[in-house]
């Protein structure tokens, strides 16, 4: 493998910079480990390497003839695919949009662009990013680089496994309920969710659009600093999108300090259904916080009792809505049923044959949950857990700066040990999923090695706006980390065989 593609991004970034390396150099050299690997990891459902080359291209003709770039300017980067590109096809992981081409970039990857960030490719994911494990994607799951036969994390396991398989220094990310996170955490990367409305939604395909939030992945803290403020700001395109910048979150990983800092352990997220050596690792890292000055409270939040149960009403509710619109009219596939092609039985033909069964359950649970003389019971009975759940947050950060818990309850499962039992998959998610229901901002960051030999990690979330804070948590506790370990968690991870 080039010793490149183990550099962090902001290494590469400064290698670029003083001309040591040239962008298609490094460019290549990531595709070349793709060529190498991705038939094992599956991590991409689409490689783009003429478009890739090309962006490098343009970056190095740009930077010699002497002018001036982004800080990051030539470091290639994925995509999940989710979002709208007008260079290569977008699927959200489903046979429904197979083939589609989007007339528009999404927003931030316009940003990436203008950056002069070169794409490598498009990521896997759960269909519509429903799910945990990329198991539900209609291309076929994505594979943990650490163990081959375990889960990558979901929905965005393709973005996780690129990263950590050294396919990719960094890439993007979705987070609905903890897709972001929670691969992060069984892949031992780093992974945020930002505000909500901190990062343009315009062109990443609606899961639940009070949920969704796109957001970094990347080896190491700083690095996903680095990329969030490339992605964040105000767009007109979205009217969710906040007015206001939240200032540079490169500065704040490279301020890593905790000392004074109030960190609030959350009681609910600790202890009982967390596996032994995930909780062993966590109060390991709660000690090395206290060492450095840190204070260390608990605090509970009696109502993430119900977070998954209203999140699995609030998500379908406004999913079942979001996907009305793959209606064989639009966009990609179109199937004509044998005898009279009404457009009522085209639509029902083709949404039967396009979308797997994760989906179809949320559209119906969702439809459902939506349907009058339900409604109240169901849906709106939701929305006020969700106010409860936001109560006990603004409870919570009276008494603490950042609130800590591990990121997940387990490392990584092997794959088709919970794709027949919806209610094991989604439990999963009881961790990362209130942030959401929030819009609180969130970063998992590794945490050294857990059941078999796996990796864990450490979730941090803050108050509304201050993602700040969770860089500088996060950077300071990877600091730590990497004196305590000797080196960068990934380090650990076992090395890929390779193919020619
Ligand atoms: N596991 C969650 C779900 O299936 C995560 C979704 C997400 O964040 N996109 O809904």
């Amino acid at each position: 493998m080039s010793e490149l593609t183990r550099k962090s991004a902001s290494e590469l970034a400064g290698l670029l910079q003083s001309g040591e390396i040239s962008s298609v150099e490094l460019t290549q050299a990531h595709l070349d480990r793709t060529a190498a690997v991705d038939e094992q990891v599956h991590s991409y459902l689409h490689v783009g390497p003429t478009a890739a080359l090309a962006a490098a291209t343009e970056i190095d003709k740009r930077r010699a003839a002497g002018e001036k770039l982004h800080p990051l300017a030539g470091v290639p980067i994925a995509v999940k695919d989710n979002l709208t590109t007008t260079d290569a096809p977008t699927t959200s992981g489903s046979k429904i949009l197979e083939g589609w081409m989007p007339q528009y970039d999404a927003t931030v990857v316009k940003k990436l662009r203008a950056a002069g960030m070169p794409i490598l490719g498009k990521t896997n994911l759960d269909e519509f990013a429903m799910g945990s494990s990329t198991e539900f994607s209609a291309y076929g799951p994505s594979k943990n680089p650490w163990d081959l036969n375990r889960i990558p994390g979901g929905s965005g396991g393709g973005s996780s496994s690129a990263v950590s398989s050294f396919q990719a220094p960094l890439a993007i990310g979705s987070d609905t309920g903890g897709s972001i996170r929670y691969p992060a955490f069984v892949t031992g990367t780093v992974g945020i969710k930002p505000t909500y409305g901190a990062i343009s939604r315009y062109g990443l395909i609606a899961l639940a659009s009070s949920l969704d939030q796109i957001g970094p992945v990347a080896r190491n803290v700083l690095d996903a600093a680095l990329l969030q403020d490339v992605i964040a700001g105000h767009d007109p395109h979205d009217s969710t999108s906040l007015p206001e910048s939240l200032g540079s979150m490169t500065n704040a990983a490279q301020n890593a300090d905790v000392k004074g800092m109030r960190i609030g352990v959350i009681k609910q997220l600790t202890g009982e259904g967390f596996q032994p050596e995930v909780s062993a690792r966590f109060s390991e890292s709660l000690e090395l916080l206290k060492n450095a000055g840190a204070e260390i409270v608990e605090v509970s939040c009696p109502s993430f009792e119900y977070a998954i149960a209203a999140y699995y009403l609030i998500l379908p509710a406004e999913a079942s809505s979001n996907l009305a619109k793959f209606d064989s009219v639009r966009f990609g596939l179109r199937v004509t049923p044998e005898g009279t092609p009404t457009i009522e039985r085209v639509m029902a033909a083709t949404r039967e044959a396009g979308f797997g069964p994760e989906v179809k359950r949320r559209i119906i649970l969702g439809t459902y949950a939506l349907s009058s003389g339900h409604y109240e019971a169901y849906y709106g009975a939701a929305q006020k857990v969700r106010t409860l759940i936001q109560r006990d947050f603004n409870a919570a950060f009276e008494k603490a700066d950042v609130l800590v818990s591990p990121t997940a309850p387990a490392t990584a499962f092997r794959f088709g040990e919970k794709v027949s039992d919806p209610l094991a998959m989604y439990l999963n998610d009881i961790a990362t999923i209130p942030a959401n229901l929030a819009g609180i901002p969130g970063i998992s960051i590794p945490n050294g090695i857990a059941e078999n030999n796996m990796p864990s990690g450490i979730q941090f979330l803050a108050p509304a706006r201050e993602d700040a804070r969770l860089y500088r948590v996060g950077s300071a506790l990877e600091k730590m980390h990497e004196d305590l370990w000797g080196k960068n968690m990934m380090a650990f991870a076992p090395e890929l065989e390779v193919s020619n």
